[in-house]
Protein backbone atom coordinates (compact mmCIF):
# COMPACT_ATOMS: atom_id res chain seq x y z
CA UNK A 1 0.00 0.00 0.00
CA UNK A 2 1.33 3.31 -0.48
CA UNK A 3 0.17 7.15 0.55
CA UNK A 4 -0.53 8.90 -2.43
CA UNK A 5 -0.49 12.91 -2.57
CA UNK A 6 -3.21 14.77 -2.50
CA UNK A 7 -4.07 17.39 -4.91
CA UNK A 8 -5.11 20.89 -3.24
CA UNK A 9 -6.94 23.87 -4.32
CA UNK A 10 -5.96 25.81 -6.84
CA UNK A 11 -5.13 22.59 -8.82
CA UNK A 12 -6.92 22.92 -11.87
CA UNK A 13 -7.47 18.65 -11.78
CA UNK A 14 -9.33 19.29 -8.64
CA UNK A 15 -11.81 20.61 -11.58
CA UNK A 16 -11.79 17.43 -13.91
CA UNK A 17 -14.91 15.61 -14.14
CA UNK A 18 -14.35 11.84 -13.57
CA UNK A 19 -15.50 9.08 -15.59
CA UNK A 20 -17.14 5.59 -14.76
CA UNK A 21 -15.69 2.40 -13.25
CA UNK A 22 -16.12 -0.18 -16.16
CA UNK A 23 -15.21 -2.95 -13.79
CA UNK A 24 -13.64 -3.57 -10.44
CA UNK A 25 -10.13 -4.63 -11.65
CA UNK A 26 -6.96 -5.48 -9.23
CA UNK A 27 -5.64 -2.10 -10.41
CA UNK A 28 -9.02 -0.90 -8.64
CA UNK A 29 -8.42 -2.91 -5.48
CA UNK A 30 -5.44 -1.60 -5.13
CA UNK A 31 -6.12 2.31 -5.94
CA UNK A 32 -9.17 1.62 -3.35
CA UNK A 33 -6.69 0.36 -0.40
CA UNK A 34 -4.09 3.04 -1.19
CA UNK A 35 -6.72 5.66 -1.06
CA UNK A 36 -8.11 4.19 2.99
CA UNK A 37 -4.42 4.67 3.47
CA UNK A 38 -4.26 8.12 2.39
CA UNK A 39 -7.42 9.50 3.71
CA UNK A 40 -6.55 7.35 7.52
CA UNK A 41 -3.04 9.18 7.34
CA UNK A 42 -4.16 12.90 6.32
CA UNK A 43 -6.72 11.98 8.39
CA UNK A 44 -9.82 12.66 6.79
CA UNK A 45 -13.41 10.77 7.21
CA UNK A 46 -13.74 10.69 2.67
CA UNK A 47 -11.84 10.65 -0.04
CA UNK A 48 -12.31 10.75 -3.64
CA UNK A 49 -10.23 9.18 -6.46
CA UNK A 50 -9.99 12.75 -7.78
CA UNK A 51 -8.33 13.96 -5.03
CA UNK A 52 -5.31 11.96 -5.62
CA UNK A 53 -5.28 12.94 -9.68
CA UNK A 54 -7.32 9.69 -10.65
CA UNK A 55 -10.09 10.92 -12.30
CA UNK A 56 -12.95 8.14 -12.05
CA UNK A 57 -16.09 7.82 -10.05
CA UNK A 58 -14.56 6.34 -6.97
CA UNK A 59 -14.67 7.38 -3.62
CA UNK A 60 -13.64 6.13 -0.22
CA UNK A 61 -15.13 6.81 3.56
CA UNK A 62 -14.68 6.42 6.94
CA UNK A 63 -17.22 7.73 9.43
CA UNK A 64 -15.44 6.09 12.70
CA UNK A 65 -19.41 4.74 13.21
CA UNK A 66 -18.01 0.54 12.92
CA UNK A 67 -18.86 -1.69 16.00
CA UNK A 68 -17.82 -0.84 18.88
CA UNK A 69 -14.62 -2.25 20.70
CA UNK A 70 -14.42 -3.74 24.29
CA UNK A 71 -13.41 -0.34 25.76
CA UNK A 72 -17.09 1.01 24.08
CA UNK A 73 -15.39 2.94 21.45
CA UNK A 74 -16.96 3.13 18.07
CA UNK A 75 -14.33 1.41 15.69
CA UNK A 76 -13.51 1.73 12.09
CA UNK A 77 -16.21 1.42 9.63
CA UNK A 78 -14.48 1.77 6.04
CA UNK A 79 -17.05 2.35 2.59
CA UNK A 80 -16.33 2.34 -0.49
CA UNK A 81 -18.78 4.10 -3.26
CA UNK A 82 -18.21 2.99 -6.94
CA UNK A 83 -20.34 4.95 -9.91
CA UNK A 84 -22.67 6.54 -6.97
CA UNK A 85 -25.88 8.30 -8.06
CA UNK A 86 -27.84 10.06 -5.92
CA UNK A 87 -31.48 9.68 -6.81
CA UNK A 88 -33.96 11.37 -4.34
CA UNK A 89 -32.46 14.60 -2.64
CA UNK A 90 -34.32 15.60 0.09
CA UNK A 91 -36.53 19.05 0.35
CA UNK A 92 -35.06 19.54 3.98
CA UNK A 93 -31.53 20.58 4.11
CA UNK A 94 -29.21 20.58 7.07
CA UNK A 95 -26.03 22.54 7.71
CA UNK A 96 -22.57 20.88 8.43
CA UNK A 97 -19.20 22.42 9.49
CA UNK A 98 -17.02 21.28 6.26
CA UNK A 99 -13.54 20.92 5.62
CA UNK A 100 -11.79 19.03 2.68
CA UNK A 101 -8.37 17.58 2.35
CA UNK A 102 -7.98 19.40 -1.02
CA UNK A 103 -8.55 22.69 1.10
CA UNK A 104 -6.45 22.10 3.79
CA UNK A 105 -7.27 23.48 7.34
CA UNK A 106 -10.34 25.21 5.79
CA UNK A 107 -13.60 25.23 7.35
CA UNK A 108 -16.98 26.21 6.64
CA UNK A 109 -20.66 25.71 6.80
CA UNK A 110 -22.57 24.35 4.13
CA UNK A 111 -26.34 23.35 3.96
CA UNK A 112 -27.15 20.85 1.61
CA UNK A 113 -30.32 18.49 1.33
CA UNK A 114 -30.53 16.64 4.59
CA UNK A 115 -31.47 13.04 3.47
CA UNK A 116 -30.39 11.44 0.05
CA UNK A 117 -31.54 8.29 -1.76
CA UNK A 118 -28.43 7.02 -3.82
CA UNK A 119 -27.48 3.76 -5.29
CA UNK A 120 -23.62 2.75 -5.42
CA UNK A 121 -21.90 -0.29 -6.09
CA UNK A 122 -19.05 -1.26 -4.03
CA UNK A 123 -15.07 -3.15 -4.16
CA UNK A 124 -17.08 -6.59 -4.58
CA UNK A 125 -19.45 -5.03 -7.60
CA UNK A 126 -22.29 -5.38 -5.24
CA UNK A 127 -25.48 -2.70 -5.95
CA UNK A 128 -26.59 -0.50 -3.12
CA UNK A 129 -29.48 1.42 -3.35
CA UNK A 130 -30.44 3.53 0.33
CA UNK A 131 -31.69 5.96 1.93
CA UNK A 132 -28.69 8.01 3.21
CA UNK A 133 -29.17 10.70 6.15
CA UNK A 134 -27.02 12.42 8.63
CA UNK A 135 -23.16 12.67 8.28
CA UNK A 136 -23.33 9.83 5.92
CA UNK A 137 -25.83 11.52 3.62
CA UNK A 138 -23.37 15.24 3.99
CA UNK A 139 -19.87 13.18 3.28
CA UNK A 140 -21.26 11.20 0.33
CA UNK A 141 -22.61 14.60 -1.83
CA UNK A 142 -19.53 16.46 -0.28
CA UNK A 143 -17.65 13.51 -1.89
CA UNK A 144 -19.60 13.49 -4.83
CA UNK A 145 -19.01 16.74 -6.01
CA UNK A 146 -15.44 16.18 -6.07
CA UNK A 147 -16.32 13.35 -8.93
CA UNK A 148 -17.86 16.79 -10.44
CA UNK A 149 -15.09 19.04 -10.00
CA UNK A 150 -16.90 20.74 -7.36
CA UNK A 151 -15.16 21.65 -4.02
CA UNK A 152 -17.32 22.27 -0.51
CA UNK A 153 -15.69 25.95 -1.00
CA UNK A 154 -18.02 26.56 -4.18
CA UNK A 155 -21.15 26.68 -2.36
CA UNK A 156 -19.77 29.64 -0.13
CA UNK A 157 -20.70 33.14 -1.02
CA UNK A 158 -17.80 34.28 -3.22
CA UNK A 159 -16.32 36.71 -0.72
CA UNK A 160 -15.95 33.99 1.70
CA UNK A 161 -14.57 31.51 -0.62
CA UNK A 162 -11.40 34.20 -1.62
CA UNK A 163 -11.14 34.45 2.11
CA UNK A 164 -10.45 30.86 3.00
CA UNK A 165 -8.41 31.08 -0.95
CA UNK A 166 -6.50 34.19 0.35
CA UNK A 167 -6.03 32.19 3.84
CA UNK A 168 -4.59 29.17 2.08
CA UNK A 169 -2.76 31.36 0.17
CA UNK A 170 -1.05 33.11 3.37
CA UNK A 171 -0.32 30.05 5.43
CA UNK A 172 1.53 28.67 2.45
CA UNK A 173 3.64 32.20 2.18
CA UNK A 174 4.24 32.06 5.63
CA UNK A 175 6.47 29.03 5.58
CA UNK A 176 3.86 26.71 6.94
CA UNK A 177 4.09 25.15 2.99
CA UNK A 178 4.36 21.42 2.68
CA UNK A 179 3.53 18.60 5.38
CA UNK A 180 3.17 18.95 9.20
CA UNK A 181 1.51 21.86 8.74
CA UNK A 182 1.12 23.66 12.15
CA UNK A 183 -2.45 24.05 14.34
CA UNK A 184 -3.30 26.83 16.56
CA UNK A 185 -2.90 25.84 19.88
CA UNK A 186 -5.88 24.14 21.69
CA UNK A 187 -7.91 24.11 18.08
CA UNK A 188 -9.95 21.20 17.93
CA UNK A 189 -9.06 18.87 14.98
CA UNK A 190 -12.10 18.17 12.81
CA UNK A 191 -13.02 15.95 10.07
CA UNK A 192 -12.03 16.61 6.61
CA UNK A 193 -12.55 14.98 3.38
ZN1 LIG B 1 -13.22 17.25 -0.10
Amino acid sequence: MAILPILEVPDPRLRRISEPVAAVTDEIRTLIADMFETMYDAPGIGLAAAQVDVPIRLLVMDLGDGPEDAEGNPGPNPRVFINPEILEPSEDHSVFNEGCLSVPDQYADVERPAHVRARWMDEHGVQHDAQLDGLLSTCLQHEMDHLNGILFIDHLSRLKRDMVLKKIEKARAGGSAGSGSARPAGSRRKAAA
